[in-house]
């Protein structure tokens, strides 16, 4: 449960907290004793209550498709009732779960679990931790495929399996569900004390979906979070990075959380049309740069947490882009082979290898 007591923040606490953290990103010897500065105190949360060597049986209520427009991209809002099943009441926004879908595998083996990200806030969409919603997206490629004893390769229609199947499913269907799981990518025991910048990609917009509700929306009339929740009157912005405006998902939702909530702005990325100033499209650490001067207060503030969620890779274009503009302290620790070289110079293998995520910045990719 995420309560958020509005509390006034000290700039002189702030710029201490600054050069603590920064000795401690690079001094393990005094981390232990100062590591407290600007890190999230985060929530006890329970993990695999259902494995998936006995996964429960849930039950589908909706399925719906949540992208703006038009668009070869099917991406679809399902909901799943956990009553009755270990899971109820047990999840927290950020975390994820698994689904098992029926039958086997090309090798005649029982179909593995496959995660995905929970997309609502810890009370569900019900307010009471019964209904949890995912955002699975059809799964749809071409492959060039040469079967035996033919010399020449052919295209290939694949689709994914487990992805198909979520999306096929009707209110009433059964499904076979595991976790929840992970502890990191959470928002903190109290959201007052951060502000937020969300860095999403495509279907990565599910945790920040739930973390949005928790933060500004709040449980509807009855459920027994209403009592202990307030708004966070943190500062909050999210940049959602899409293919196409049409490929926007939840667009609608978020966009009346920003016209009802001054702390929160929303900034849809797109990488395959002209923006508005007729500039070509990019990606949402590129915007990032582009608003940077918009944005250098609220990163260099001991208070903001970063949160990453979508595309493998997506987050070498931000790493490279704190460090180049010397805004890293907070969120990156940086191998000592490479300190010397600019970090707009590093190449992606460097950036994988050499550097590292502090726990102000959450990252959740694949
Ligand atoms: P999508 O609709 O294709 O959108 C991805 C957007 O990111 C596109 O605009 C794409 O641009 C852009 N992009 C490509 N490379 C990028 C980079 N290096 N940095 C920043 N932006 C980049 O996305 P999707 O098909 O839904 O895929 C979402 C991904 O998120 C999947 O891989 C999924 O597994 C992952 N995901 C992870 C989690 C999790 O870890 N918990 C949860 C949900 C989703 P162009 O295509 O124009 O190049």
């Amino acid at each position: 449960m995420n309560a958020c007591k509005s509390r006034p923040f000290s700039i002189d606490q702030a710029s201490a907290g600054a050069t603590i953290y920064a000795r401690h990103a690079y001094d393990t010897a005094v981390s232990t004793t100062l590591e407290i500065v600007g890190e999230p105190s985060l929530p006890e949360v329970k993990m695999h209550l259902v494995a998936p060597n006995a996964p429960a049986t849930a039950r589908v209520t909706a399925n719906d498709l949540c992208i703006k427009g038009r668009s070869s991209s099917y991406v679809r809002h399902v909901c799943i009732d956990l009553a009755g099943t270990p899971m109820a009441a047990q999840f927290h926004a950020g975390q994820s779960f698994g689904v098992v879908p029926p039958g086997n595998d090309h090798q005649g083996r029982p179909n593995k679990v496959r995660l995905y990200s929970i997309a609502s806030p810890t009370w569900g969409e019900d307010g009471h931790g019964q209904i949890f919603a995912t955002t699975p997206k059809r799964l749809i490629s071409e492959e060039m495929i040469t079967t035996p004893g033919e010399t020449q390769a052919h295209p290939q229609l694949i689709l994914g399996m487990c992805s198909n199947y979520l999306c096929d499913l009707k209110p009433g269907d059964p499904v076979q569900v595991t976790g929840p799981s992970g502890k990191r990518f959470l928002l903190p025991t109290d959201p007052s004390k951060h502000d937020y910048l969300f860095l999403a990609t495509g279907t990565g917009i599910a945790p920040f979906r739930g973390m949005l509700q928790e933060l500004l929306a709040g449980p509807p009339a009855g459920s027994p979070w209403q009592k202990s929740w307030t708004r966070c009157g943190s500062r909050v912005e999210l940049l959602m990075g899409a293919p196409y405006n049409t490929d926007l998902l939840y667009d609608q939702e978020i966009q009346d959380l920003a016209n009802s909530h001054n702390n929160f702005h929303y900034h849809p990325v797109i990488s395959r049309e002209r923006r508005a100033d007729g500039g070509k499209g990019e990606y949402v650490h590129q915007f990032l740069e582009r608003h940077l001067d918009a944005f250098k207060d609220m990163l260099q503030n001991p208070r903001t947490l970063i949160y990453v969620c979508g595309l493998a890779g997506m987050q070498i274009g931000l790493f490279r882009l704190l460090a180049a503009k010397g805004l890293s302290a907070h969120y990156l620790t940086i191998d000592e082979s490479i300190r010397d070289i600019p970090a707009d110079q590093w190449s992606d293998e460097q950036i994988k290898r050499r550097v590292r995520h502090t726990h102000r910045c959450m990252i959740e990719v694949y």
